[in-house]
């Protein structure tokens, strides 16, 4: 059989001393050397932000906003410069526009509950598409059964594509949201979120992207794509998990209430009436994950040193190699086909269960996701109940993949 190249001309990324970068890399798993790609589930962490986070806790730590001691000074100015490295990394125009969250899914909820108060009535319509995860379904499902509104759904092509012609047919004067994933967990598609926002703006609806699969593998400037709400979690893009950021355009933002209510958040208390704080305050009720916040700005710089356009050439470049040598391998079906698409592949070989695919490869040290990724309507509309993911980013080699093909290649003929 004909093995297809890696093109290494293509790009101009040192993915041997990038590997360097990250301890966990270097781990055994059953004896055999980790191949991890699992990092569409989470990303691991460079040494640099390790230790960051390490030296914060050993050495600064101290809650923010709340005292005059040097400490704690230093932590609040250290808080804020990560939110002044997250305004620049998403282009945002003002720090006012970056909240943080627990991650995606705190900053989803956030949005449903704050934007759900404020804008849905009764009868009102929300977008989502048929490839959302189930942290961009539920929340807005809860939404829609407390305001008794209702979900309407972009479905999508046999290639894992949206259908934007029936997308434009969702709209009418009760469409109040669209919330779409700017890059699918399960397929891989790259979803024309320009048009998207466009499209929603011509009919005056703002519009949420969830960036969870998007930032670590490409650039994001949420002036160019004019979306209103951006999300995504710091941990899988190399950063501590239990952070996340809500970005959203500041006068929208202004206008929504907070959704938790206690310290911090607060202008003035009395029992009668509370008064509450300025943006991006009012939303960071109580304790923050501040070490966390720092650590994500550490991400973000050691991405940014990397730069983004190398990541994602690389990137494009493994996918496609490993794209081409799973179908070399025959008998299987790859789900999502879509032109742009991150470095995710879902597969399932012929009359073979996931998970036992999934177990017997792990035995030869690889991590790979098994089951629905949290897109449950996916499988549904393939009518399956789950693929294997290798998920990769660019610390991933071409070696690694020549691994895991032949471990494939292995368990399907033990299992077939
Ligand atoms: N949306 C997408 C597209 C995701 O891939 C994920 C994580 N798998 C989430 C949302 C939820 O992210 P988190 O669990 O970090 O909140």
């Amino acid at each position: 059989m004909q093995i297809t190249p890696f093109m290494t001309d293509l790009t101009n990324f040192d993915v041997q001393k990038t590997r360097e970068d990250f301890p966990i890399l270097h781990t055994k798993i059953h004896g055999k050397p980790l191949v991890y790609l699992d990092n569409g589930a989470t990303t691991q962490k460079p040494q640099l932000v390790i230790d960051r986070v390490r030296e914060l806790y050993e050495k600064k730590n101290s809650s923010i906003h709340r005292g005059v001691h040097h400490l704690s000074e230093m932590m609040t100015e250290e808080y804020e410069y990560a939110r002044r490295t997250v305004k620049d990394f998403l282009n945002a125009r003002d720090t006012n526009e970056i909240i943080f969250t627990s991650g995606t899914t705190g900053s989803i909820n956030a949005l449903a509950f704050s934007f759900g108060e404020k804008h849905v009535i009764e009868g009102d319509e929300i977008i989502i598409s048929e490839m959302e995860h189930h942290s961009n379904i539920v929340p807005w499902q809860m939404l829609c059964e407390r305001k008794k509104a209702k979900l309407r759904v972009i479905p999508f092509d046999e290639n894992g594509e949206l259908i934007l012609n029936e997308y434009k047919l969702l709209f009418n004067e009760k469409t109040r949201i669209v919330a779409v994933t700017h890059a699918s967990n399960s397929l891989g598609t790259i979803n024309p979120v320009k048009e998207i926002i466009h499209i929603a703006h011509e009919n005056n609806v703002p519009v949420m992207l969830d960036g969870a699969q998007a930032v670590q593998h490409g650039k994001i400037d949420v002036q160019d794509l004019d979306c209103d709400f951006y999300v995504f979690s710091g941990h899988k893009i190399y950063g501590p998990t239990g952070i996340g950021i809500l970005y959203g355009k500041e006068h929208l933002l202004d206008a929504l209430p907070p959704y938790q209510g206690g310290g911090d958040m607060i202008d003035c208390v009395r029992f009668e009436k509370t008064t509450y704080n300025v943006l991006p305050f009012k939303f960071e009720a109580g304790t923050t994950n501040y070490i966390g916040a720092i650590g994500l700005a550490s991400a973000i710089e050691y991405v940014n040193s990397k730069g983004v356009e190398n990541i994602a050439a690389y990137e494009k470049n493994l996918l496609q190699y490993a794209t081409r040598r799973l179908i070399e391998v025959g008998e299987m079906t790859i789900y999502g086909n879509a032109k742009e698409k991150i470095s995710i592949i879902s597969f399932l070989p012929d009359k073979i269960h996931p998970y036992d695919m999934g177990m017997l490869i792990d035995k030869l040290g690889i991590a790979v996701r098994t089951g629905t990724h949290c897109t449950q309507p996916v499988m549904d509309h393939f009518s399956i109940s789950g693929t294997i993911r290798a998920s990769m980013v660019f610390y991933n080699t071409a070696e690694e993949i020549d691994i895991f093909i032949d471990a494939v290649k292995k368990a399907k003929m033990m299992l077939s």
